[in-house]
């Protein structure tokens, strides 16, 4: 191997990219490798974001960021200080790729194509001087011994000795395994970020109709979220829904995706919808319900609601009953959906799971148990809502370890 110090990255996504540009340019002594199975790197970046790439997001503060991982948020808050969102955005700018934010804070390279991210991280790795082997399906890795003080990584063909070896092979299930082999933890993979499948007479053909800031809770938990709701032809999807998915990925997948889910539509806390309610009820007894959308919700969904809480289209709210008012306060702020499994959201899935965050140094992303073996991206037991945070944290991760390699 001679003098020069050969660090290999496994996995030619975003936290592999990163690392090995990053250790390239700390250290460009160094003899730095991506070996990447693919036809081609950065497949996921390729087709993020609807072939956008929703790359980080406009959260420049690490507290605040740390909030959208419902796993890893201790460990992040520290990697966080050191390179966060901001230092992206700069790091994409320093290297020609202008950014903008959208009003949700979501942020995409100016011309909405990830193929501005793939070139920039393609031309950067090439200008420091990372080599990166494409076809090249990494089948074992060995620590290094008494006789072969290198990391030993086998691929088809060869072998390959390492002084240091990065693994951001994302949610690899064989390469959970050889970790597993060689001591660490893994944390049982399971999806994140997915829709709920609802099969319910109130929201048939109501496909398409959203409401802005619905609140969702799965019943019997403490599980709950807020935001945007969209019906669809399967169920509910949107932000309200994927957060649930996420914060309760390992509780949703113990219940097998069966459960019944909770919705406020309103948009308000239960007692104040309550008022409104009866206070429309004491002040507009002429005129009839089902007309007459209230909580800015779609009428078509409205009506629905009101329907299944007994009323009918001619009813005035001087003549909705006890019942029927109960009936709808329950379907306008705790409406009971049975869901009956889950589907994969269109524009981003991630895995939670993955090694254990014990075992693993956050100040350089290297393994507690065996040295010169650092981790980044979805390989950890680390995962986000949806909004560039996963990337951000492929980013972040790959950073701070090229680092760390670089100036081992
Ligand atoms: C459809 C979709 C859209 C998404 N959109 C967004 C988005 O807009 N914003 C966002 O923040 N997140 C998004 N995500 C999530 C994001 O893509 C991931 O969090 C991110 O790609 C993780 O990066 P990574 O480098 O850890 O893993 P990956 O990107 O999965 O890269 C791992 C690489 O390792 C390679 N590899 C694995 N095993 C081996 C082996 N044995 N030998 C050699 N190579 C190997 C794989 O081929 C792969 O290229 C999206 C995900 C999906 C599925």
């Amino acid at each position: 191997m001679g003098n020069k110090q050969r660090v290999v990255v496994i996995g030619g996504g975003a936290a592999g990219f990163f690392a090995a540009i990053r250790c390239a340019e700390v250290n460009p002594h160094a003899e730095v490798l991506i070996l990447e199975r693919g036809k081609e790197a950065l497949g996921k970046v390729k087709i993020s974001g609807g072939g956008r790439c929703n790359v980080t997001h406009a959260c420049f503060d690490a507290t605040e960021l740390v909030k959208r991982y419902p796993r890893g948020s201790r460990e992040l808050l520290g990697p966080f200080h050191r390179f966060g969102c901001a230092d992206t955005v700069a790091w994409f700018e320093q290297r020609g790729v202008r950014t903008k934010t959208e009003a949700d804070g979501r942020m995409f390279p100016v011309t909405d194509n990830s193929q501005t991210i793939i070139d920039c991280l393609w031309d950067a790795a090439r200008k420091a001087g990372v080599k990166i082997l494409l076809q090249q399906r990494v089948e074992g890795i060995l620590p290094p011994s008494g006789k072969q003080p290198a990391w030993t990584i086998r691929t088809k063909e060869q072998l390959i000795y390492a002084d240091q070896l990065m693994l951001a092979t994302g949610s690899s299930t064989t390469v959970w395994e050889w970790l597993r082999e060689l001591g660490h933890t893994i944390v049982p993979p399971v999806p994140s970020l997915f829709t709920f499948n609802i099969k319910d007479p109130r929201i048939l053909g109501l496909e398409g109709i959203s409401v802005p800031n619905a609140t969702t809770t799965v019943e019997g938990e403490k599980l709950t979220d807020g935001g945007p709701l969209l019906i669809t032809h399967w169920g509910m999807s949107g932000p309200a829904i994927l957060r649930l998915s996420a914060y309760g990925a390992r509780l949703l997948a113990d219940r097998q995706y069966n459960f019944h889910l909770l919705v406020n539509w309103t948009g308000q806390s239960s007692d104040a919808a309550k008022a409104l309610l009866e206070n429309c009820r004491k002040n507009e007894a002429r005129k009839q319900v089902l007309p007459h959308p209230m909580f800015g919700l779609p009428a078509r969904l409205w009506r629905s609601l009101a329907t299944a809480a007994g009323l009918y289209p001619e009813t005035k709210w001087a003549d909705v009953t006890k019942l029927q008012f109960q009936g709808l306060f329950a379907q306008l702020t705790a409406a009971r959906f049975p869901v009956t499994g889950k589907s994969t959201f269109k524009e981003e899935f991630v895995t939670a799971g993955g090694v254990s965050l014990r075992e693993v140094n956050f100040k350089t992303f290297e393994s507690k148990l065996l040295p010169g073996l650092y981790f980044a991206g979805e390989v950890l037991d680390i995962d986000a809502v949806t909004g560039g945070f996963n990337f951000q944290a492929a980013w972040t991760g790959g950073w701070i370890a090229g680092e760390a390699m670089g100036t081992r």
